[in-house]
């Protein structure tokens, strides 16, 4: 064995959350390496590049929900590389009973949208005279929804929002943990209607959505670029984290590094067998936390086809029965990042929590079921093209009911050991934008 090595801040996990801390400390001055057991950087981020397309295998946009992503890419040179979404993706689109149904993009088109029945919106808009008191009991994304807009609005705009950001099921989801901002707005004003009025008299609007020229990979080419091989290992997993006489040793196949701090940003499980040994209360916790699993696949449509593909996407409802959550129309919401003008290029989402066999089929079956399902949701003529898939088998942490319990035994585990941080996707939201700043909020 190597040696022990010092090391004044050392990262573990090279994501979203690992860059965050990265560039952080490299602003600050401080000395620092960051070891990822993946050959490149960028975790769940990964773009491919073709002279047709810029791919995303993982996340394809991020939002403006916390002003800190926009800090990273300040701090990364790539301010000026933001692209803004295109007119089109205003327009969202959800299946029900089989067919495609534009959702309202403001509350006065509810009147004329097909996505709820006449009864279903006199019980939407009675939100804003009366809701009913929620129950003691923690209440779920479905639950809130049912509570606040009806059963019709919780089956057709809840469920397939849940699907569309958690790829989960809106039942099981924690609304107070998966959605803290709309549950603070209830704590101000009990109607979310009224809310939203307020809101947009005093010019507040919804989080809007961003890519970067080159798509997402720019900002981790950028990153591994400005960390150099003498703060980036690739490659090196860490497979325990020793606390001996309250120093932090963390050991690796090659080397064992004593850090002043260390930051561990792997997903939970990861994080959890990395404290297994020392930190046994902290891992019984990280382990408890669920993951959804997620395919994600990549297709082009011929645009001779009369479909026109000019929105945002396609959600599923559950009551669906579909194992397809959902279908973005990549090539509408950015189309800097395709060059080639001849195909729509759409990426497909499947399986989560209601379908998590799917992550295994093999890549025959789920080259059938996404082609014949796609071709019939848009009735093409043509059998759509195949370009790419990739399965991520723990793709989004699931802020199930009961999750604020174990999120306060974290921190209380945490705050025994000043030395070690935590940072992730798990921990605060499960958005880019969300992730960084709780990285950031570490150092
Ligand atoms: C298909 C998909 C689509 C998504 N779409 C969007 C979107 O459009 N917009 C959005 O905002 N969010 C989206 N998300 C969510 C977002 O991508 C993630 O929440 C975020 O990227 C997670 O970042 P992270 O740094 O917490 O974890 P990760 O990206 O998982 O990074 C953790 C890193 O730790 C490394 N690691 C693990 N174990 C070890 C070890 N023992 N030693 C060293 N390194 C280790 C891993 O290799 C990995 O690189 C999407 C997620 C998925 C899966």
């Amino acid at each position: 064995m190597n040696p022990l090595k010092m090391i004044k801040h050392l990262i573990i996990g090279g994501g979203i959350a690992g860059i965050s801390i990265a560039v952080k400390l490299l602003k600050r001055g401080e000395s620092f390496l960051l070891l990822e057991s993946s050959d490149r950087l960028g975790g769940k981020i990964e773009t491919k590049r073709t002279v047709e397309a810029c791919l995303e295998m993982g996340p394809s946009s991020f939002t403006d929900q916390s002003p800190e992503i926009f800090d990273l890419l300040d701090a990364l040179g790539l301010k000026g590389d933001v692209l803004e979404p295109s007119p089109a993706a205003k327009n969202r689109f959800i299946l029900k009973e089989g067919r495609i149904v534009r959702l309202p993009t403001a509350p006065p088109e509810l009147i004329t949208s097909g996505a709820l029945s006449p009864w279903g919106k006199i019980r939407f808009l009675w939100e804003a005279v009366h809701v009913a008191n929620p129950t003691k009991e923690e209440e779920s994304v479905w639950g809130f929804f049912a509570r606040h807009f009806g059963r019709e609005a919780a089956e057709f705009l809840a469920d397939p929002f849940v699907s569309g950001v958690y790829a989960g099921d809106a039942r099981r989801l924690s609304f107070r943990e998966a959605f803290p901002s709309m549950a603070e707005a209830e704590a101000r004003s009990s109607s979310l209607i009224r809310h939203l009025f307020r809101n947009r008299r005093s010019g507040r609007v919804a989080p809007k959505t961003y890519q970067l020229k080159g798509g997402l990979g720019t900002l981790v080419e950028r990153a591994s670029g400005l960390l150099g091989e003498e703060r980036f290992h690739r490659g090196e997993a860490v497979r325990e984290i020793v606390s001996e006489r309250g120093s932090l040793t963390a050991v690796t196949e090659r080397d064992r590094y004593l850090a002043e701090t260390i930051y561990l940003t792997s997903p939970a499980p990861a994080a959890a067998k990395i404290l297994e040994r020392h930190f046994g209360a902290l891992s019984r916790e990280l382990l408890r936390i669920e993951y959804a699993p997620l395919v994600s696949i990549h297709l082009r449509v011929s645009r001779r086809e009369k479909y026109p593909f000019d929105g945002f996407g396609l959600l599923i409802p559950s009551c669906e029965q579909k194992k397809i959550l959902g279908v973005l129309w990549h090539s509408s919401i950015f189309p800097d990042l395709f060059p080639d003008k001849g195909h729509h290029y759409l990426g497909i989402y499947a399986g989560g929590v209601r379908h998590p066999e799917v992550v295994e089929d093999s890549e025959e079956r789920l080259r059938d079921l996404v082609l014949k399902e796609v071709q019939r949701f848009f009735s093409l003529r043509v059998t759509p093209e195949f370009l790419h898939l990739r399965r991520h088998r723990q793709a989004i942490p699931q802020y199930q009911l009961g999750y604020g319990v174990i999120l306060q035994r974290i921190r209380e585990e945490l705050s025994r050991f000043p030395s070690l941080r935590l940072a992730g996707n798990y921990l605060e939201g499960v958005s880019l934008s969300k992730t960084a700043a709780q990285a950031m909020s570490v150092v």
